[in-house]
Formats: structure tokens, C-alpha cells, sequence
């Protein structure tokens, strides 16, 4: 038989339809995670046709991106405005009335919804995954095909529990070796794209190899593969191990013959010589702590480094926009606010990190530092093991779980012109507020940012003081 690789296996077993020509394959999706903001149009669109939800059994839904983080004293809620508490209702509504297993304010597992999936243990080896939003891919860590589809493919797999999709090319992206001392998942990942760039993902699958991807736990897997779409990647997958069976066993939706599961799973990784579209290497003593310098997660460079010369009147434009001069070096730039967060850095190995820098610490005058836990469950977790204590102590903000910052539908938001350090997955103009400049980075980055009130090498600081 021929040797495959996990994405075709995974695909290969979801097929409906098979692909043509004319016409994409149709394929079944496991699970449909749906949140607040792309769901309302979808469940109109359905009803007006007549349709119901096909498998309510295999749909998840949460609460996260209009969801305030802060409580008000008497225990309302400061939505941003009537909208967003209106989008949050109306989820609430559709999903009763569709007996869709939803988690709202009164759940521990209420958060974004790429937190919220693995932590129930929903998020499975194997599956085809798919939600109304870009980070889906997010879910590959755990060797599932996961993306993001738009409303309208919402309400397709919402009626039909399948999607059309065209099966795109395979690239394996092998890191080997040892990273060196602070050199996190956020850094491999930033590292990537910076390499292959913004476009180097499109039209294919990635899978990410090689023993970095091996030694990584499965929080730094999800970092890694939540930023796969930022390359234009379809979806990024690593083939799940150990590592990954012992992250879901005992969870909520875990198999419960999980010796069967797992033995089912591990026939999934890619095949000894199986052929990938693309292949790109990558030595681990190659990367640093990254930050980005303009206004996509490309333009990422080491820490230490100077910024780069513009080589595109885009380029050139984004650092107008960033404010930044080439040649410059990044490290020592002022920056106005730092935020810890995002589904791309907002669990407990983040937050650990975070606070191991902050411990003791004071957060600059001047500068704001907002720390938002990815679930409520991990706001639980870090709280007993007095992570909480630490960022108050040094002064940053601990919030109610959410998006938050990342995106700023619930308001939380720079204010024009602030250069904000962000845990968070995009830097495009704009997304963290109008005007607002963002910086991507490691939580370790932003923790040690956030203690000197301008961009620092994590490297630099004595962890413990
Ligand atoms: S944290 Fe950001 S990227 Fe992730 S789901 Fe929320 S808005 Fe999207």
C-alpha cells in the first residue's frame, strides 16, 4: 500500500463525495464548534430554508469574542454595546432551541472556543474540525484536520454536518534539533512564517515534524498550530503521540475505550516514506524569541536583531504604520501596553510562563499589562496555583476569560497610536483598536516587556529575583 501522510489518512476517511474536476469532494466534519459572532446569520439562514441542525450531538458552542472580561460591582456584565450582548443571546437562544451542548456564563469550560474544545477533550486525533473562525487550526495539534469557514459554511455544515471543500496540497515542515535556552513554541512558530513568509502556507495542509514538535508539550502544539493560517496555510497538523493521548484521557468527551482509541489514532501518523507537495527544514539553533515589526506576523524578526531594511513599498508602509525606522534595534522601543491572552497563549503553560517572569516584579509606570485567561477552567486552575496573586502583586490587570485584546469586539482596545505587546496571533493594522500598533510575541516576551516598559529579550532577565 502506499505510504500516506496523516493529513491524506484523515482526509481520506471523511471523504462523502470524492473530488472532481468540476466540483469539490464533500466532506464529513466530527465537530462544528460555534461561537456567538459567525453562528446568528447561519441559524437564519438554515431556518429560513426549513433546515434543522443535522447533528446537534456533534456541535459545541461557546461564548468568547463580545464577552466582557471585567464583572461590574453589583455582577452585571459591561457589554461594549447592545450588539454585542445581543450576539451573545441570540447564541444562547439558537443553541436551546437546537439542543446543542453550549457553554455560556455558568460553565468552567465557558472561554475562546480553541481553549474551550481540547479542554473538554472534544478535540480528538483523526477528526475533521471545523468553526467560524480562522484559528481552527488551532485543533491540529492534536493530528485533526481543523480549519476555519465563513457564515455561510456555517449554516451548510450546521443543515448537513458536510462542507465542500478542495483537498489542498501536503508540506511538511521539519524542525530538528535543540531550542536554545527561552526560546518558546511562539518563537518556532513566528520563526516559520517569517521564513517561508505570509504566502508560503497557501494551498496546502502543513504538518509540522521533527523532534522539536516531538519534546513540545500539547500547549506549545496548539501555539504552533494556531498560527498555521497566518502562513495561508489550510490547516497545520502534528501526528498525535503520547504526548497527545495522555492531554485527553480522563477528559469530558475522552473515548471511553481509550486503549482502542489510541491504538486507532497512532495508525494515523504519517507513513516511513510517505511523499509531502513540499518540504522545508529548519534547525532549531536557528531560532530565537521573535517579535513582529509590522503589520503582518512575516515581518518577524529575533529580538536582538535591527529592523530590517524595507524591501517592499508595503513593507515600507508598515513601518510608517508601526512607527519603527529600519536599521533600529527593536529591543529598547517603548511600548504603551502588553497583552497576555489570545487562543494562541492564554492556557496554563502560558500563563506559568508569564508569571514566572512577573513574580516579584513591578510592571512599568505608564504601561498597562492586561493578563486574559483562554477558559475559565484555566482562570480556576492559574488561581490555585496563585498565578493570579502574582500579576495583581505586579500590577497587571487579571481578567474574566475570553478573546479580549486580541480582536477587541468586547472593547477591550488600545487607544490611537499605542504600541501594544501581544500574545495574541495577528498584528494587522487596526485589529487591537484604531491606530493601535501591535508587536506579536512569546508570553515570557511580553511578561519581560511589560516589567521594563519597552521590548525586551526575555533572555536578559534574571528569571528569579
Ligand atoms: S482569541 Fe483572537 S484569534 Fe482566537 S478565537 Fe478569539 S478573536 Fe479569534
Amino acid at each position: 500500500m502506499t505510504a500516506r501522510t496523516l493529513f491524506d489518512k484523515v482526509w481520506e476517511r471523511h471523504v462523502v463525495v470524492p473530488e472532481t474536476a468540476s466540483n469539490p469532494a464533500t466532506l464529513y466534519i466530527d465537530l462544528h464548534l460555534i461561537h456567538e459572532v459567525t453562528s446568528p446569520q447561519a441559524f437564519t439562514d438554515i431556518e429560513n430554508r426549513g433546515f434543522g441542525v443535522r447533528r446537534p450531538d456533534r456541535t459545541l458552542a461557546t461564548i468568547d469574542h463580545s464577552t466582557p472580561t471585567r464583572i461590574n460591582p453589583d455582577g452585571s456584565r459591561p457589554y461594549v454595546t447592545d450588539h454585542a450582548e445581543k450576539q451573545v443571546e441570540t447564541l444562547l437562544a439558537n443553541t436551546r432551541e437546537h439542543g446543542i451542548e453550549t457553554h455560556g456564563w455558568e460553565s468552567e469550560h465557558r472561554g475562546i472556543v480553541h481553549v474551550m474544545g481540547p479542554e473538554l477533550g472534544a478535540t480528538q486525533p483523526g477528526m475533521t474540525i471545523v468553526c467560524g473562525d480562522s484559528h481552527t487550526s488551532t485543533h491540529g495539534a492534536f493530528g485533526a484536520v481543523a480549519f476555519g469557514i465563513g457564515t455561510t459554511q456555517v449554516g451548510h455544515v450546521l443543515a448537513t454536518q458536510c462542507l465542500l471543500m478542495t483537498k489542498p496540497k501536503t508540506m511538511a515542515i521539519n524542525v530538528n534539533g535543540n531550542l536554545s535556552e527561552g526560546v518558546t513554541p511562539k518563537d518556532v512558530i513566528l520563526h516559520i512564517i517569517s521564513s517561508i513568509g505570509v504566502g508560503g502556507g497557501t494551498g496546502y495542509a502543513l504538518e509540522y515534524r521533527g523532534s522539536v514538535f516531538e519534546d513540545m508539550s500539547m500547549s506549545g502544539r496548539m501555539t504552533v498550530c494556531n498560527m498555521s493560517i497566518e502562513a495561508g496555510a489550510r490547516c497545520g497538523m502534528i501526528g498525535p503521540d503520547q504526548t497527545t493521548f495522555d492531554f485527553i484521557r480522563g477528559r469530558k468527551f475522552a473515548p471511553k475505550n481509550f486503549d482502542t482509541a489510541c491504538r486507532n489514532w497512532v495508525s494515523l501518523r504519517t507513513d516511513g516514506g510517505a511523499v509531502f507537495d513540499r518540504e522545508v527544514h529548519i534547525r532549531a539553533e536557528d531560532i530565537a524569541p521573535m517579535v513582529t515589526y509590522g503589520t503582518h506576523p512575516g515581518m518577524a524578526i529575533s529580538v536582538d536583531r535591527t529592523i530590517p531594511k524595507a524591501g517592499t513599498d508595503a513593507d515600507s508602509g508598515a513601518l510608517d504604520y508601526m512607527r519603527l525606522e529600519s536599521g533600529k534595534p527593536v529591543a529598547g522601543t517603548k511600548v504603551d501596553r502588553v497583552f497576555i491572552g489570545s487562543c494562541t497563549n492564554s492556557r496554563l503553560e502560558d500563563l506559568r510562563a508569564a508569571a514566572h517572569v512577573l513574580r516579584g516584579r513591578k510592571v512599568a509606570g505608564g504601561l498597562t499589562a492586561i493578563v486574559v485567561p483562554g477558559s475559565t477552567l484555566t482562570k480556576y486552575q492559574a488561581e490555585e496555583e496563585g498565578l493570579d496573586r502574582i500579576f495583581l502583586e505586579a500590577g497587571a490587570e487579571w481578567r474574566e476569560a475570553g478573546c479580549s485584546m486580541c480582536l477587541g469586539m468586547n472593547g477591550d482596545i488600545g487607544s490611537p497610536g499605542d504600541l501594544v505587546v501581544s500574545t495574541s496571533n495577528r498584528n494587522f493594522m487596526g485589529r487591537q483598536g484604531p491606530g493601535v500598533r501591535t508587536i506579536l510575541a512569546s508570553p515570557q516576551t511580553a511578561a519581560a516587556t511589560a516589567v521594563t516598559g519597552v521590548i525586551t529579550d526575555p533572555r536578559t532577565m534574571e528569571t528569579m529575583v
